[in-house]
């Protein structure tokens, strides 16, 4: 796990989708969304309007959420070809690839005689 203080390396201004904190503050919603991602890929979300601020709290991002669905299908399933994990759990490869680089696990890359790639988990199942 991620063993680190979280800080923002990046900062998205997005709308108001909706609450982003168990600690509701209804006077923060209906302005804007304030996306901020750490290098390790944890997002923190914070609702803004005019002075009323509502935060969330860090959370793990697309990549670490993509990783881990990954990483419980190969322990289903044992090691596989990049192709069918991307169109089984209907992700692209660009997903996959950054659940690979930026996810909190590991995996062993391999490479078949025909040139397909191959994922496995680190250590075996
Ligand atoms: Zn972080």
């Amino acid at each position: 796990m991620v063993r680190h203080k979280h800080t923002a390396s990046k900062t998205d201004t997005r709308g108001y989708t909706g609450s982003v904190s168990r600690d509701e503050n209804r006077a923060a919603h209906g302005g804007v969304c304030e996306v901020e991602t750490c290098a390790c890929g944890y997002t923190r979300r914070t609702n803004v309007n005019g002075r009323h601020v509502e935060q969330g709290n860090w959370e793990p991002g697309a990549d670490h959420r993509n990783a881990w669905k990954i990483r419980d299908y190969l322990r289903e399933k044992g090691d596989m070809s990049l192709a069918d994990i991307r169109d089984d759990l209907g992700l692209t490869e660009v997903d996959v690839d950054l659940a690979v680089q930026n996810g909190d696990v590991r995996f062993r890359e391999l490479q078949d005689a025909t040139g397909r790639f191959w994922l496995g988990l680190e250590g075996g199942r």
